[in-house]
């Protein structure tokens, strides 16, 4: 069975990266029958928080990438989280040490960073020369005598090393000219590559797909889990995720987290379907895929070697696409925390406002792009219009409110306030009074809703209702813009 992992460090919110690779850590497993793994790296621990570790659960939920095992849910390989597997690794050092795999090195950081300056002025190749690979055991006991504080580092075996990435295909790398790097620091932390490889051995991990920016690690790796007996997992290494720039995406690009999508109004589904082409695309140019279609089309071959351009733009396209394709009663749900935060709704709306809001945001649909629109768009049919002064200039003039006055008498005398009811009525006035369409529907509007744009007229009238549309005529008719 395969079983791959999302292993990301809580040192801040998802990023749209690694959210990428969660995502096809995902489909792979599910298009392959397999398991998906959520594993959290938090051995930094200046810079891992346990808020970023909900937080970036939240996110993951939020997208729609469930997991089998992980740290809120358990699993066979538990535990998820690398600060509590301290002991595996400290036990599975120091059997590699016994086995002269690993190495005590006593070597300071300024000892280390003077011969690497050396080396450098010889212009011979920098990292560890291995000095303390050739320690006797006198050199070693009197070290340890002295008290000198040690790390563990990995005897890396001079052979050539080849991985078989299945995106890449052949990469070949040089186990000499690989220096011998460190698996157990001196404070007794496993650094990243241990822990990784480790956690990927005994939680049986069959592929490792993450970005290329590991690429170079893979050799260190492969060598580890040879020393280890350990089978060595299937590679795939995704390229990066680049801005338009084609600089490496980040904050300058605008929104990076995946966080800020979701709060910028942007639909799980949209987000998937769009992060899914990052990097990968259907045989026959399709774009639009439900998350059943991609798991059924995903696979590993069909990964670019270059790497993807994030196009926002594509991104709110694809958005609206979705927004339009989602029941008015769903995108009614999605859109409730945004018209809260705009003070629109309370935290327990009435059945009447929900219904309000479900039948505004239909006349709307077709023109939402993310539901941080919706408020916007929908605002002036649950509170007062907010008179937007240029459209108060142009249509609530002397000529606007005349105009005004007169419908309002129309309109108050109108039996049904329905759509057809209402358009009859405003257009029969119209040719009776020989007036432009378009001098009677702006200064309405404006009147109603503040704003030249909108729904249409005649809808929009009859979802307010006589009264409120009576009253807010009248009140634009004595509205005094202040100066
Ligand atoms: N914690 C590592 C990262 O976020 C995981 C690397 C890996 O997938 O092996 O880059």
């Amino acid at each position: 069975m395969t079983r791959v992992r999302f292993a990301p460090s809580p040192t801040g919110y998802l990023h749209v990266g690694n959210a990428r690779t969660a995502l096809f850590n995902y489909l792979f497993a599910r298009k392959t029958g397999g398991q998906f793994i959520l594993r959290i790296e938090d051995t930094d621990k200046e810079r891992s928080k346990p808020e970023y570790e909900t937080a970036l659960i939240e996110d993951l939920k939020w997208l729609g990438t469930e997991w089998d095992e992980g740290p809120d849910i358990g699993g066979a390989c538990g535990p998820y989280r690398q600060t509590e597997r301290m002991d595996t690794y400290r036990e599975y050092a120091e059997k590699l040490l016994l086995e002269g795999k690993v190495y005590r090195c006593y070597c300071t950081r300024e000892e280390l960073e003077e011969r690497n300056a050396s080396a450098k002025a010889q212009g011979r190749s920098l990292g560890y020369d291995g000095r303390c690979r050739k320690l006797s055991a006198a050199d070693v006991s009197r070290c340890e005598s002295e008290g000198r504080p040690s790390v563990l580092r990995f005897a890396m075996p001079d052979h050539t090393i080849k991985v078989n990435d299945l995106i890449r295909g052949e990469v070949v790398f040089e186990g000499d000219t690989i220096s011998d790097f460190v698996i157990i620091k001196s404070d007794g932390m496993p650094t990243f590559h241990f822990a990784v490889v480790m956690d990927d051995y005994l939680m049986r991990v069959t592929h490792v797909i993450r970005g290329d920016d590991h690429l170079s690690n893979t050799p260190k790796h492969i060598a580890l889990c040879e020393a280890l007996g350990a089978e060595i997992p299937q590679y795939a290494h995704m390229a990066m995720t680049l801005g338009p720039d084609r600089a490496r995406l980040s904050k300058r690009h605008g929104a990076t987290s995946v966080r800020a999508f979701q709060e910028n109004g942007y639909l799980a589904e949209a987000f998937f379907n769009y992060m899914a082409l990052l990097g990968w695309g259907s045989s026959d140019d399709q774009e639009i895929f439900s998350k059943a279609e991609l798991i059924r089309e995903f696979s590993l071959e069909r990964c670019n070697k270059s790497s993807a351009v994030f196009d926002h733009n594509k991104l709110l396209w694809m958005n609206g696409l979705y927004i339009r394709k989602t029941p008015p009663s769903i995108l009614t749900g999605l859109a409730l925390p945004f018209l809260k935060q705009h003070g629109l709704i309370s935290d327990s709306p009435s059945p009447e406002t929900l219904a309000l809001c479900e039948k505004t945001i239909t006349l709307e649909q077709e023109k939402i792009k993310t539901l941080l629109d919706v408020p916007e768009r929908i605002g002036f049919f649950i509170r007062e219009p907010v008179y937007d002064p240029k459209a108060v200039e142009k249509h609530l003039n002397e000529k606007g409110k005349t105009t005004l006055k007169l419908m309002l008498t129309v309109l108050e005398g109108l039996p049904t306030f329905s759509t057809y009811a209402v358009e009859m009525a405003v257009r029969e006035f119209c040719e009776k009074n020989a007036c432009k369409t378009g001098d009677v529907f702006h200064p309405l509007r404006v009147a109603v809703s503040g704003t030249t744009k909108g729904p249409g007229l005649f809808e929009m009238l009859e979802v307010l209702g006589k009264d409120t549309v009576v009253k807010r005529i009248k009140t634009a008719i004595s509205y005094q813009p202040s100066v």
